[in-house]
């Protein structure tokens, strides 16, 4: 026997996705219920991505969960682009009309979620599947913490769940996968130490890209272009040290990195992968269920927002009006704006890293690349409209 309840929308996943969905629902007078497989604590402490569009910011404000972000975010105007040993800051505010990014942890923007929910966010529960999405009577099944199982009855369920999800393996058979998988990795770590630079620095070099970056005022977040096969045990903290001075180092000596203690290191394989459609019948895939990006372009959690935004807005619709069109339109609109982003991150990816084979025909192309976008207004503007979010639709 299994307790039955029901809901408007069952939301599978407490990321980014699922938690930013189940609160504009109820924002919007829309009955929800999320389901977390981990527990508060892991996903409130799961560092990955931090940096935040301008549409994401505006969109967290708008919602009333921008209070800390307020406070605590790093507004930048600005990115480093470095090659050859020489830096080019663009000015993204100039170059987009006053738009910026916000460094702002991941985990931050869910801890806030979180503490802004009113409605029902189950943590810890096991074998969820979900069925009968494709008439009008959609459940989700799992079992809760206590072991009881359940039954959710829902009008739609939202697959927020992740990459590594069960809600896109529900529909394997009516998806279509592009994928492409990168021939390296990044090697990521947080240092307890100043930020040696106010912005973040995107750099080419012959051993491969780098890229420094930041958390807070205190804590430096840093990354470098390893193999993808690579672990993290031949990594000391002086080899990452010595090998991101190596990469980082400006020909005019003009800069210097400081270093800290280390406390969280781990290699992420970088793909790119989208499942089309996102709707199948009343079941919608949103963020990184549906859609992967190699983090160069800072775009995986960004997306996921604009997933959200344009599905609660059209489950409202629906449910609230019984106006169908934006259910309809939804896989489509997500998707345009997922393809711009696979674009942009690919060519950033491109543009930086190293090929495992050393080609020199490839190498003077990244070097023409990052001449234009630092020398012409166009190129430069190509890629500050990309990097601080183009205008949600
Ligand atoms: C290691 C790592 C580093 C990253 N770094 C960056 C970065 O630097 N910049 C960037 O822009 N992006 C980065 N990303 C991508 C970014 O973090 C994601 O795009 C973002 O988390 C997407 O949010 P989401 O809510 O769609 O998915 P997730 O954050 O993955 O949330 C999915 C949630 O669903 C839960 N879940 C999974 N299965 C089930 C189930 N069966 N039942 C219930 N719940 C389930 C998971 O526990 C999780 O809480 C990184 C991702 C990873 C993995």
């Amino acid at each position: 026997m299994s307790v039955r309840e029901r809901t408007q929308v069952g939301i599978v996943g407490a990321g980014p996705a699922g938690l930013l969905l189940g609160h504009l629902l109820t924002q919007a007078g829309i009955d929800n219920v999320v389901l977390e497989a981990r527990d508060r604590a892991y996903v409130e402490q799961r560092v990955r991505a931090g940096v935040l569009e301008q549409p994401t910011v505006d969109v967290l404000r708008a919602c009333g969960v921008g209070s800390r972000l307020d406070l605590e975010g790093l507004r930048h105007t600005g990115v480093e682009l470095q090659f050859d040993g020489g830096r080019h800051r663009l000015a993204l505010d100039e170059l987009t009309g006053g738009d910026a990014i916000t460094v702002y942890g991941q985990q931050e923007v869910v801890k806030d979620l979180i503490a802004a929910r009113t409605g029902p966010l189950e943590f810890s529960v096991s074998d969820v599947a979900v069925d009968g999405f494709d008439g009008d009577a959609p459940t989700i099944r799992y079992v809760r913490e206590d072991g009881e199982a359940a039954a959710l009855a829902c009008d739609l369920i939202a697959g927020c769940d992740g990459f590594h999800g069960i809600t896109r393996g529900a529909v394997a058979d009516a998806i279509t996968v592009f994928e492409r998988v990168y021939p390296f990795a990044w090697l990521g770590v947080l240092a307890q130490v100043a930020p040696s630079s106010e912005e973040l620095i995107y750099c080419r070099s012959e051993r491969g890209f780098a890229l420094h970056s930041m958390r807070s005022p205190e804590v430096t977040r840093l990354y470098l272009q390893v193999p993808p096969d690579e672990t993290i045990d031949g990594w000391s903290d002086d080899r990452i040290w010595t090998e991101l001075r190596e990469r980082l180092h400006v020909r005019d000596g003009s800069w210097e990195l400081q270093d800290g203690p280390i406390f969280d290191k781990g290699v992420t394989p970088m793909r790119s992968f989208v499942a089309e459609p996102m709707r199948h019948g009343r079941l919608f895939l949103a963020g990184d269920a549906a859609h992967i990006v190699p983090p160069t372009g800072a775009k995986g959690m960004n997306l996921a927002v604009h997933d959200v935004v344009v599905l609660a807005r059209a489950a409202e619709a629906f449910l609230a009006r019984g106006d169908a069109s934006g259910l309809d339109g939804y896989s489509e609109t997500c998707l345009r704006r997922v393809w711009r982003a696979q674009h942009f991150s690919w060519w950033m990816t491109s543009m930086f890293h190293n090929p495992p084979e050393q080609d020199p025909f490839e190498s003077q192309l990244q070097r023409s690349q990052l001449h234009w976008v630092t020398s012409t207004r166009t190129g430069g503007a190509a890629l500050a409209e990309n990097y601080v979010g183009l205008p949600h639709g």
